[in-house]
């Protein structure tokens, strides 16, 4: 069974590069049938917060990835680590060492005045006299000294680390017991069952360290697919400038959460040329052997593309629903069907289409001076008010039903369309631009719609 994971430190908000990898993650599991886990990398108390959590449990929730099984909490796996680090002491895999900082520091300072590489010298690894008093000593591994470590990558191939100009002999516990990041990534990917780990190449100079410690411990090693970064438009790595921010905010700005997944999941895969996946699709069709070998461009332009297109087809009730997280409350408004089908196509996110529904349900308290001027000249007042009283004498319903009575005035009156629509539409609107009037008054109704009418003519006589 296929068993990933996501494994987020909790050091801020979700953004948009972990959500990818976490998308990915999620889709091999599901399409294998297998499980996707969830793993807070919470080891580092300084920098991990609890919001940090819920926040990314929430941009979880808001995006329907469901992770199986409980939670993994770092955090609440100190004696399970401390176990480990005694298996390999006494095994003679790891040992104590003694060196304080200052030694550190010598010897860091001596090899860079040899032009050396920086690194520990072992000088503790076959070590049995007496300890120095008065230092806490850290672990650390006894790592292979010649030969290569392979990495063997789904998406970049084999890569082959040097033994010797790579592998130090690591810390795997500090000198207060705390263990560190690679020996618990290796500890707990084996022990929750992860088979297949795919995350961002940024990763990928920790897999040989963790490769020893799966060796040293006699675990099996997981596939790995490490994932090109996401880059801006001139070949930089994503800033928060470019979109690299809060998964939550693209909520905020009016993404919906299948134009979010469907544009990620894009990003640095590809199934031929096709664009648009359903969720249920994305499941059936990702492999993560198509991820592709370089970095993926960040383009917003193709990420509203898809909001609008996911926003035109997505049915009214349900848009409505959507709405409400900004606002619009349509649910039960008896003309949704109308305006949403008048405006899904205008907009770009749902907060822009909130936006355009916002200027249509509220009556307006200015009027755009260019509008008046052309809307409100010769004998436009006059027009209004045979419109007004039309209205009044009958009980229209339909956007057809006022379009009648525009048309009954156009005639009666020997205008051209226009002198009758736009003024209408600035006394509706205070403004031009918007949907066909006759939907705006239908939605409104006749009661606002003499409203606005009659005060547009107040407060521009
Ligand atoms: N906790 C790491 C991060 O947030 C991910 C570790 C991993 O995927 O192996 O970048």
């Amino acid at each position: 069974m296929v068993v990933t994971r996501f494994a987020p430190s909790p050091t801020g908000y979700l953004h948009i590069g972990g959500l990818r990898t976490a998308l990915f993650s999620y889709l091999w599991a599901k399409k294998n049938g297998g499980k996707f886990l969830l793993r807070i990398e919470d080891t580092d108390k300084a920098r991990n917060s609890q919001e940090a959590t819920q926040a990314i449990l929430k941009a979880f929730e808001w995006l329907g990835l469901e992770a199986d099984g409980e939670i993994t909490y770092q955090s609440q796996r100190d004696e399970i680590y401390a176990k480990y680090i005694k298996q390999l002491l006494d095994e003679g895999k790891a040992y104590k060492c003694y060196m304080s900082k200052e030694e550190l520091t010598e010897l860091r300072e001596s090899q860079m005045a040899n032009k050396e590489r920086t690194m520990y010298d072992g000088r503790y690894r076959d070590f049995d006299g007496t300890p120095p008093e008065g230092v806490a000593p850290v672990i650390r591994i006894k790592s292979p000294k010649t030969g290569e470590i392979l990495v063997k990558d789904g998406v970049k191939g084999t890569i082959s680390f040097q033994a010797e100009d790579i592998l130090d002999d690591f810390v795997i516990a500090r000198a207060d017991g705390s263990p560190t990041y690679n020996f618990v990534v290796a500890i707990d990917d084996y022990l929750m069952g992860i088979n297949e780990v795919i995350r961002g190449d940024d990763h990928l100079s920790n897999t040989p360290k963790q490769i020893v410690v799966y060796e040293a411990l006699g675990f099996s090693i997981p596939a790995f697919y490490h994932v090109p970064m996401i880059h801006n438009s001139k070949g930089k790595k994503l800033s928060k400038r470019d979109g690299a921010t809060d998964v939550m905010a693209y909520k905020e700005m009016g993404y919906t959460p299948q134009a979010l997944l469907n544009f990620l999941v894009r990003l640095g895969w590809s199934h031929g040329d096709q664009e648009i996946f359903s969720f249920d699709e994305m499941c059936e069709l990702f492999d993560p052997k198509d991820i592709n070998k370089s970095a993926s461009i960040y383009n917003t332009e193709k990420l509203d593309w898809l909001n609008s297109h996911y926003i035109k087809n997505t049915s009214n009730t349900e848009l409505a629903e959507l709405l409400e997280a900004y606002d619009i409350h349509l649910t039960s408004h008896d003309k949704k069907e109308i305006l949403l089908d008048a405006l899904k196509e205008r907009a770009k996110t749902l907060k822009e289409l909130a936006e355009l529904i916002n200027e249509i349900l509220t009556t307006p308290t200015e009027y755009d001076e260019k509008a008046i001027k052309k809307a409100f000249k010769g004998n436009a007042f006059e027009v209004l008010n045979a419109y007004s009283v039309k209205l009044q004498n009958s009980e229209p319903h339909l956007p057809t039903d006022y379009h009648s009575l525009m048309e009954e005035v156009v005639s009666e009156m020997e205008i051209g369309f226009g002198k009758i629509g736009m003024p209408l539409r600035v006394a509706l609107l205070g403004k031009m631009g918007g949907p066909n009037i006759d939907v705006i008054m239908a939605v409104v109704g006749k009661d606002e719609t003499l409203r606005r009418i009659s005060q547009a003519i107040e407060k521009n006589s």
